[in-house]
């Protein structure tokens, strides 16, 4: 599958805001976003004129980048966000929320997402007992998510875990992290989800 390549943070700079993709280090002094803030390349600084489409266009590149998909996978969900009975916009959110590497990241395994889709793939990840190494596998209410034996002695998700106290789970996840384990006790509802998505320009643009 298609991957982005190249530095990541340059895609916080692209955005104008950052989306959290390098673990600590987002945390950190050594974030460049804290010192460019403004976009990549020579006409970084020149700010394009701000059209409805273009404000559209950047939000759907943000979420796609927070979420680490490619142009088709998200086009995908956005149509199966379309097919479900509700709002499409928060149906969408809540398809990308419940990705199986997702939850790994927001349950405090790892300080990533990128980090956590590593982890993933390979097959550090077991959902009700069984090994699934599918990144985009939707986990449902009721299911168990757990790190491997082998991963549990692993320094980065000990040190993962260790971080996350002064992490804030969200309500539809239980955790326990003294066991490696944490579980989907409901779908999450909209307030629960990232306040800062604007998911309704994603629809705007894509109903074009
Ligand atoms: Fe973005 Fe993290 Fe890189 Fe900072 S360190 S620019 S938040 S990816």
């Amino acid at each position: 599958m298609a991957r982005y390549i190249n530095a990541v943070c340059r895609l916080c700079r692209r955005e104008g805001e950052k989306l959290f993709l390098k673990g600590s280090k987002c945390h950190s002094d050594k974030c460049p976003f804290e010192k460019k803030s403004y976009p990549p390349g020579e006409r970084g600084r020149t700010r394009p004129r701000e059209t409805n489409y273009l404000i559209q266009l950047r939000e759907k590149q943000k979420v796609k980048r927070i979420y680490g998909l490619m142009e088709r996978q998200f086009k995908n969900y956005f149509k199966k966000a379309l097919k479900m009975e509700g709002i499409t916009g928060n149906n969408l959110l809540v398809l990308l929320e419940t990705r199986l590497d997702n939850l790994v990241y927001l349950l405090g395994f790892t300080t990533s997402r990128p980090q956590a889709r590593q982890l993933v793939n390979h097959g550090h990840i077991l959902v009700d007992g069984n090994k699934v190494a599918i990144p985009s596998y939707r986990v449902r209410v009721g299911q168990e998510v757990e790190i491997s034996e082998k991963a549990k002695k692993m320094e980065p998700i000990i040190q993962s875990i260790a971080q996350s106290s002064e992490k804030e789970i969200p309500g539809w996840l239980q955790v326990n992290h003294k066991e490696f384990k944490g579980r989907v006790i409901s779908m999450p509802e909209r307030e629960e989800m990232d306040q800062k998505i604007k998911e309704e320009l994603i629809i705007e643009l894509y109903s074009r």
